[in-house]
Formats: structure tokens, sequence, C-alpha cells
């Protein structure tokens, strides 16, 4: 059943994207001429939380800015998508920014500064869930790696004897506490993250690795690309083939349309097989543009696009 009260809590990181095109990059101590491409919103808390936004699910995204321009461009790109922003901090420290290098080949470099992102405090976050579930149903908290292991480490007190389930990506695998992964419902990895979770080479077969996540987590995603997904659920396989996609302009935020989706269809009521079927259209979606929430697709496009 649809609540149209509830509420996703995001807890997670807010970027600004700088582009900067190159012909090589440069070798250490080297100077080359790139050109810049146009700032836009990142960090995987700002784009699930755009991603679950645009399935009309009200969306609060606890996070931290700065007072600068970054900042302030991150609060406009996020209202624009519909995300509460009521709980993100503006603080001293700079906008967290991610610098994304391209080369000609395609091939890119990233540098990431955290910046404002590591002041949200855990007692910060434990506060605001108590708040909004005195307003309302808080369904689903969705977070991802990129929060420190000890605000990761928080998240099973959260949702500990409660009615809210944890979504957690943890992408990148930041942290491998046996209390926070056995608290996730579901744990939502890609194919080489499921291996870093596990500690196990990359090259383990897929059955194998799956057969070990099994226990880790009260559920367990996979995302496979343009395979789909997998749900691990007890001693349970479904399989959730992709969306067919003409063709793939740009497959960056994918993954970000995927769990954002997912998390709104399981605050909307759906079971986790129908909040991964509408996870693979937004993910397939969101191929279907450049940039990551800037290529995201509305309630309507997701939904019809999933019932194909
Ligand atoms: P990540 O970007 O985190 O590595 P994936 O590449 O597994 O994640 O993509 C997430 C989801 O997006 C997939 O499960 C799939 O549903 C969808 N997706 C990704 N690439 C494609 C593609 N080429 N065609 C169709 N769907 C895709």
């Amino acid at each position: 059943m649809r609540d149209s009260n509830a509420t996703v809590v995001v807890s997670g990181t807010v970027n600004i994207d700088t582009f900067v095109g190159v012909d090589n990059f440069p070798h250490p101590g080297e100077t080359v001429i790139g050109t810049r491409g146009i700032e836009g919103l990142g960090g995987k808390g700002a784009n699930q939380a755009a991603a679950c936004a645009h399935m009309g699910v009200r969306t609060v995204l606890l996070s931290a800015v700065g007072q600068d321009s970054q900042g302030e461009l991150a609060i406009t790109e996020l209202k624009r998508h519909g995300v509460n922003t009521e709980h993100v901090a503006e603080t001293r420290q700079p906008t967290g920014q991610a610098f994304i290098m391209n080369d000609s080949s395609g091939e890119n470099i990233i540098i990431v500064t955290s910046g404002a992102n590591q002041l949200v405090s855990p007692a910060q976050q434990r506060e605001t869930v108590d708040t909004l579930r005195s307003q309302g149903p808080v369904p689903v908290v969705l977070a991802q790696g990129e929060l420190t292991p000890e605000h990761s480490a928080e998240l099973p007190k959260l949702v500990r004897g409660t009615d809210t389930r944890l979504v957690l990506n943890l992408a990148p695998v930041t942290t491998r506490d046996p209390d926070l992964l056995a608290a996730a419902d579901p744990l939502i990895l890609n194919e080489g993250e499921a291996a870093d979770v596990l500690d196990v080479p990359r090259s383990t077969p897929r059955e194998e690795i799956f057969d070990l996540l099994r226990p880790i987590a009260r559920s367990v995603v996979v995302t496979l690309g343009a395979e789909g997904a997998v749900i691990l659920s007890g001693d349970a396989t479904l399989r959730v083939p992709a969306v067919r996609v003409p063709s793939v302009v740009d497959t960056t935020g994918a993954g970000d349309a995927f769990c954002g989706t997912l998390a709104a269809a399981l605050a909307q009521g759906e079971d986790l097989e129908n909040a991964c079927k509408l996870g693979t259209a937004a993910g397939a979606l969101a191929t279907q543009k450049k940039g990551a929430a800037g290529s995201y697709a509305s309630e309507v496009e997701v939904r019809a696009l999933a019932e194909e």
C-alpha cells in the first residue's frame, strides 16, 4: 500500500563534481592544458536522494555542505530534484568536491575532497531520525559506503527495534563491520564490491560469492550492470533481468539510480522483488543520458518501463 506520509532518510555525501577533459593525463611535475566542463551535483548521498525523490517519495537528506558557492549550488540542485534539504547543515568546512579528469580514450582519474561531509556526527544523525519519526513514518534509512566507518557503525542502532529498514549500498567497501552488515535489508553491492566485502579475489566464481554473501545480511542485492540484479534472501535466489536499452550513453549514476529508486519503492510498500524491478528500470533510464542525477527519470517513466 502506498503511504504518502512516508519519509526516506538518506544519510550520505554531497559533492560538487568538476569535470576536466585532457588529451593525455599529465605525469607528475607536468602541466597540460585541459577543457573545463560544467559543475554538477554529485556524491552518492545526493544522487540516491535525487533518485528517491524522483519517485515522488518525501526524501530528507542528512548531510553537510560549506558556506560557499558550491554549497549554494548543491542546495539549489537538490531542491530542484525535490529533495528536502532542511537537514543539510551549512558548515565552515568547504563543500565536498570531486575533480574528475577524463582523457581522450574515456579513462578517468578522480580526486575527492570530503570537506563538510566529514562533519555530520552520528549524534546529529540519531537526533534527526528521531525527530522525523515523531512527525510520521520513516520506513527506510538509506546509506552508502562513503560515510566514515565510525558513522556507519551507528546505523544499526538507528533501526534496531523500530519499523525502519536499513538499505545499505556499501559503495565503496569502507567497512566490514558484521553488526552493520547484519542490519542491512537489503545490502546492495555491485559485483566488485561483493568480492571486496567478502575479502575474496574478484575472480571468484559468481555462485560461490552469492553463497558466501547469503548469511552476512538479512537480504542482499547484487547489481550486475547490463545483466540486471540478483536478490539473495535466505536460500532463495531471485534474478531480476535488466531492462534492455537501445544503446548506452553513459553508465555514471546508474547504480545510484537503482539504489534510490529501490529505497523509494520499499517506502511505497512494494516488496523487494518489485522494488528491484523498479530499480533496474531507473538504472536503465539513467544510462540514456550523460551525468548522474541530471539523467534521472520521473516516477511515471520508471513505472512505465518496469511494466513493459
Ligand atoms: P554500479 O554503477 O554501482 O557499478 P551497475 O553497473 O551494476 O552498478 O548498475 C546498476 C543497475 O543499473 C543494474 O543493476 C542495471 O539494472 C542498471 N544498468 C546498468 N548498466 C546497464 C545497461 N548497460 N543496460 C541496462 N541496465 C543497466
